[in-house]
């Protein structure tokens, strides 16, 4: 559904990735681990348009997005979580809801989704009328969440949705990203949590100073003694 062929990206003349490929299918929860630096974040900016692909191939759905607008990815369904939540926090937590709905042409189907997030999230219901900003780490984490659901993904892309999460918190996270996927979204998931996002994913790619270098099942990697040794601790 989403493929990353041989992409190179640069900030400038730092070259951050330097062959990125990455597969993700239909249905699938993938991985990408890697240390502080690797490359991680501009891998997802790279598909959301964010930043450009000074060379290699991305494609979304059928698609070639390498050289899409960010509001051509957003339309095509595939939707970026990104690292640090981003909530509006003098808005109410429904108010930044429907936000995630902005370019939605569809007003039924935004009330619709809203429903449906209340229902995966009873959390927010209760608080649909409290400021974001006073939510507590985990629930703006579920709110950043919810958010993007508001926008009809056919995929998400969450950039390190455990950062800064007390573990029993984490867990809940992992949870809701497990049951968005069951109800039939596509994720891709960046974590330095390995351990966390290793338990939820069918598959995993580790990035290392900017290329891809290893990849295998959640299971295979989690028994991989590099990984062990790199991202899991002892
Ligand atoms: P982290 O988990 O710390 O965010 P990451 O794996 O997501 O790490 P990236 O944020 O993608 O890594 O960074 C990859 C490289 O690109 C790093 O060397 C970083 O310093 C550099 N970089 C990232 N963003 C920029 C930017 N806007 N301008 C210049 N260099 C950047």
């Amino acid at each position: 559904m989403l493929e990353f062929e041989n992409v190179e990206v640069f900030y400038g003349k730092i070259q951050a990735l330097r062959g990125i490929n990455v597969r993700v299918e239909e249905g699938e929860i993938v991985a990408l681990l890697g240390n502080n630096g690797a490359g991680k974040t501009t891998t997802l900016s790279a598909a959301s348009a964010l930043v450009k692909a000074h060379a290699g191939r991305i494609s979304f759905a059928g698609r070639d997005i390498t050289r899409a607008k960010p509001w051509e990815v957003v339309g095509a369904g595939l939707i970026h979580v990104p690292e640090g939540r981003r909530i509006f926090s003098t808005l109410s937590v429904q108010e930044n809801l429907q936000l995630g709905g902005y370019m939605v042409k569809d007003r039924a189907a935004v009330h619709k989704r809203l429903d449906d997030v209340f229902e995966l999230l009873p959390l927010l219901a209760e608080r649909r009328s409290q400021q974001g900003g006073t939510l507590s780490g985990g629930e703006q984490q579920m709110l950043a969440i919810g958010r993007a659901l508001i926008a009809g993904p056919r995929m998400l892309m969450l950039d390190e949705p455990s950062m800064g999460l007390a573990p029993l918190i984490v867990a809940q996270v992992m949870d809701v990203i497990r049951e968005v996927n069951a109800n039939g979204t596509t994720v891709l998931l960046v974590e330095q949590n390995a351990r966390a996002a290793l338990k939820i994913t069918s598959r995993g790619y580790v990035i290392e100073n900017g290329v891809t270098t290893m990849t295998g099942t959640g299971a295979e990697l989690m028994a991989d003694s590099r990984i062990v040794e790199a991202y899991l601790g002892s």
